[in-house]
């Protein structure tokens, strides 16, 4: 073991000239520093020094570890459409191809191409907003998360806001509408018993105020979990118009923002967007990627005097979307004005797929695998949309030793396939995959299981 064996980085550099094209010059020189100084430390403890080929071949899978893509592709064979760990809703072709479009080139996001001066960004997206709602205005943020704080920021700073004591959820990854409240500033007041709220609860509380304009009235939908058994609750337009009657509003954070009638698909009723407003919300607040099957983003839509308020508070700033974003979301928002939404939408795709059709689908994965058996189940929407709500749905089910196993196997492929298990039965539902993308699913079973 002599240290001086071992091989020069200039050497080295001269036998890469493949990394050095693949890589740039200054990363492949910086592989070579660190796999050289890891040869001469371990040559301390006694390990033996590396031959050139050897140091290239590590320092080729230090530079594939630094600079191979982390976020990838994955099959979504679980069955769940919105599944909030793979991303939630997947993008029509028309959303890609704006947000591309606005990504790669100069675009007139605070331009206005007829006057030459300066324009608005979020003019891109109300007029749409305004036609399929109603709204007079409308805001874009980052997501429903930043619109539920910049709201109370702007409009309930150290004011009551009431909101049901049924209603004090936590969303997910530690959004709980408690915490928000008081990073807003706003005071909270609960109204009403876990499981029992009435109109008079909240009537009260209007009534001990001094100044009941100031008390704002805040609804948070139920979006993923559900109360049963002996329960009250009034409904939204309720406690709007006793809202009014003290000259107060009423915010409703209705988290999936669906514009299609859930159940058309056999599914419980998500209250839409047209509906909260009509209910008498004087803002509505969703996500623009959940049942809206849109990108990231926070969608406030309501009364302008309200909308104008968190337009000039500073968080609007803080938490505005990205010209991609506008592009995405205003071409998801084209297809529901076209009527298209179920056709071009992925997930609206993925929702309307007949059983029948995802058993066919089943069925050829099974032939072409030769392993498994088709057998129906059940798929959900998941994503904070639709709790305990199901859609009757089939599975290619593999009974094997190891379902762990077979479960990592699938997720170590070039494209990652995320199956689940259900009854100790590896359960492909090909409902969110991309029918081109079933014979990849095939292959995959027929390497591991055959
Ligand atoms: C999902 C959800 C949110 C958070 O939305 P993000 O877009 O994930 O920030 C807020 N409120 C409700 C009721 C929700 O369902």
């Amino acid at each position: 073991m002599n240290l001086r064996d071992l091989p020069s980085i200039d050497l080295c550099l001269r036998a890469a000239d493949d990394m050095v094209l693949q890589y740039g010059r200054p990363l492949t020189y910086r592989a070579f520093v660190w796999v050289l100084d890891e040869a001469r430390q371990m040559a301390k403890t006694g390990e033996g020094i590396p031959t050139l080929e050897e140091v290239i071949v590590r320092a080729n899978r230090w530079l594939r570890l630094w600079t191979d893509p982390r976020l990838l592709k994955v099959i979504n064979a679980t069955g769940v459409v919105l599944h909030t760990n793979l991303g939630r809703a997947p993008l029509s072709k028309a959303a890609i191809a704006a947000m591309a479009q606005a990504g790669g080139n100069y675009t007139n996001l605070e331009f206005d191409l007829a006057t030459g001066k300066r324009g608005k960004r979020d003019d891109h997206i109300g007029h749409l907003l305004h036609t399929l709602t109603g709204a007079e205005e409308s805001l874009v943020v980052n997501n429903c998360a930043s619109a539920v704080l910049l709201t109370l920021s702007a409009l309930a700073k150290g004011k009551q806001v009431l909101i049901p004591r049924s209603q004090l959820v936590e969303i997910g990854g530690g959004f709980r509408v408690p915490d928000v409240m008081k990073q807003s500033g706003a005071k909270l007041v609960e109204i009403g018993t876990t499981n029992k709220v009435n109109l008079n609860d909240q009537l009260e509380k209007y009534d001990e105020a001094r100044n009941p304009a100031d008390v704002i009235s805040f609804v948070a939908h139920r979006s993923n979990f559900q109360i049963i058994g002996f329960t009250e609750e009034p409904t939204v337009a309720q406690m709007s118009v006793v809202a009014h009657q003290f000259g107060s509003i009423l915010i409703y954070d209705l988290g999936s923002g669906a514009m299609l009638d859930t159940a058309k698909y056999g599914m419980q009723h998500e209250p839409t967007v047209v509906e909260a407003l009509t209910d008498g919300a004087d803002l509505v607040l969703f996500s623009g990627d959940k049942l809206l099957g849109g990108p990231q983003a926070g969608i406030v839509v309501g009364k302008r005097v309200l909308l104008d308020k968190l337009k000039k508070h500073p968080l609007a700033r803080a938490v505005r979307a990205d010209k991609t974003t506008l592009a995405g979301l205003a071409a998801t928002l084209t297809h529901y004005l076209k009527d298209e939404a179920e056709r071009e939408i992925p997930i609206w795709r993925s929702i309307s797929a007949t059983p029948d059709w995802i058993k066919a689908r089943c069925e050829k994965i099974c032939a072409w695998a030769g392993v498994g058996e088709v057998i129906p189940t059940l798929a959900t929407v998941g994503g904070g949309s639709l709790p305990g709500e199901t859609l009757p749905s089939w599975a290619l089910a593999i009974r094997s030793e190891g379902l762990q196993a077979s479960l990592a196997l699938l997720r170590k492929r070039e494209v990652p396939i995320v199956a689940r298990v259900e009854n100790n039965l590896l359960m492909i539902d090909p409902r969110c995959v991309e029918e081109s993308d079933d014979e990849m699913i095939a292959q995959a079973l027929r390497e591991i299981y055959i």
